[in-house]
């Protein structure tokens, strides 16, 4: 066997390199950092295990919703540290009421660079090491072998991940459990470790600091794109969303992988039990539901979308804590891109992706100012008292 599928179609899942019988397929990464799976021909002996697990090559089943809700953690803090509704802390916490294990993504940063991997979580206790959204791609497929075991025991395990990840267990896995239940989170691109360490580079050196902790999407100013970061100097640094440029070049899908430019996963209908992601736009399609109109979710700190996508899910989603209120596909849709469809991947890709490459993300950032203009410094301004006040005054 040559390749399982060919890197441009590889969405780095790695359930082929756990599921080879003689260890033939190693993850590997691309000039970019995009993990795809690699064939060792000395090795392999054609079993064509590899053809039977690739959720590219046999895709998952996909269902429509059996209910929809935008949701909310009624529990401040959980708020704090979720990077919307804090809807996978409820979820994970009933989850565990039952007993059994939640699996998730955690980021932890070393000598300023970040690595992002899967981790299961017991005690409920623990959640914390897996909220908040880490915007680069990491390893779940470590954990698959162990899931497996876990659940052929009768163990109940809720695992959350990016679509793409869900699919791989599920290729793995090769049957339905019973005791397993899944949560994806809308995803419409993702960028490498490699990139985002490439990033983190910039700030160690411009700060003369190794960087203790970075949040995406920091709650103490609300909710929104705003990263933290806190120096080992003690010092935190709180910056504006474009003040980076990260989040530009995120947002508009600049250096994502390409298999996120055909994701089969961008779409409204859905391949786990659960689905979460950011209800953008509910102050257009659902006023009445935010605490400005005297309804029950507070728009300052983030609001849920969650999809049961089956019964199961569904029925977690009822023995949760969290504030629920009914809506529906399409007012999700309405401004959620992500379940829609993929996004196009825009002209100047490949230069954004030679930038990093060479890692020299000031060169990025510098291209990314020129394309934000005159935004780029009405954004630094927007944390300023006299930015802040000009927008009480004018109710925006
Ligand atoms: C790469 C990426 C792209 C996203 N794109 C969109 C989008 O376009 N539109 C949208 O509405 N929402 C998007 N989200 C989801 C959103 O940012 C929140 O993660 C989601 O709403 C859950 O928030 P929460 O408050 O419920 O829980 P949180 O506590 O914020 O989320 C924690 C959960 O996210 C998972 N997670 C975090 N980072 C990763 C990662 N790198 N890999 C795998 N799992 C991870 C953890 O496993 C955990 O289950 C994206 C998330 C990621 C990680
Ligand atoms: S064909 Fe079999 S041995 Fe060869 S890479 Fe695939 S799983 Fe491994
Ligand atoms: S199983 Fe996953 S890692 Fe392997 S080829 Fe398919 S998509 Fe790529
Ligand atoms: S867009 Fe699709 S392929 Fe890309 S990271 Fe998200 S789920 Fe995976």
């Amino acid at each position: 066997m040559n390749e399982v599928v060919p890197p441009h179609r590889c969405t780095g899942c790695g359930a082929c390199s756990i599921a080879c019988p003689v260890s033939a397929i190693t993850m590997e990464t691309t000039p970019d950092g995009f993990l795809h799976s690699h064939i060792n021909q000395d090795v392999c002996i054609n079993c064509k295990r590899c053809l039977k697990v690739c959720p590219v090559l046999n895709p998952p089943e996909k269902r429509k919703q059996e209910a929809v809700y935008a949701a909310q953690s009624p529990n401040a803090a959980v708020l704090q540290h979720s990077a919307s509704g804090g809807a996978f802390f409820e979820l994970a916490t009933a989850f565990l009421a039952e007993g059994g294990s939640v699996y998730g993504a955690t980021m932890k940063l070393e000598n300023s660079q970040a690595d992002i991997s899967h981790l299961a979580v017991t005690d409920p206790q623990d959640l914390p090491c897996l909220q908040g959204s880490k915007y680069a791609q990491g390893r779940a497929y470590p954990v698959f072998k162990e899931i497996r075991g876990k659940l052929r025991q009768g163990e109940r395990i809720l695992f959350s991940g990016l679509p793409c990840q869900v699919a791989g267990l599920y290729g793995y896995l090769g049957k339905k459990f019973e005791t397993l239940t899944t949560v994806d989170i809308f995803c419409h691109g993702n960028t490498s470790l490699d990139q985002l360490n490439c990033y983190l580079t910039y700030l160690k050196d411009k700060y003369h600091s190794d960087i203790d902790e970075y949040i995406f999407r920091d709650k103490e100013r609300g909710t929104g794109y705003k990263p933290k970061v806190t120096l080992k100097s003690g010092k935190v640094i709180r910056q504006t969303t474009f003040q980076e440029a990260y989040w530009y070049l995120f947002q508009n899908s600049k250096f994502y992988r390409e298999s996120c430019h055909s994701c089969p996963y961008a779409s409204p209908k859905r391949i786990s039990d659960i689905s979460i992601g950011d209800f953008w736009g509910i102050e257009q399609v659902r006023p009445e539901l935010l605490s400005a109109k005297d309804g029950r979710l507070n728009e300052r700190y983030g609001i849920s979308a969650v999809l049961a996508n089956t019964k199961k899910g569904k029925a977690l989603i009822q023995a949760t804590q969290l504030v629920l209120e009914d809506s529906t596909i399409d007012e999700v849709a309405s401004h959620g891109a992500a379940i829609r469809e993929p996004q196009a991947a825009p002209e100047d890709r490949a230069q954004v992706l030679e930038m990093f490459r060479e890692g020299n993300f000031a060169q990025a950032k510098a291209y990314a100012k020129r394309q934000l203009g005159l935004y780029y410094y009405l954004d630094l301004l927007s944390d300023t008292q006299l930015v802040k006040l000009a927008k009480r005054v004018l109710g925006t």
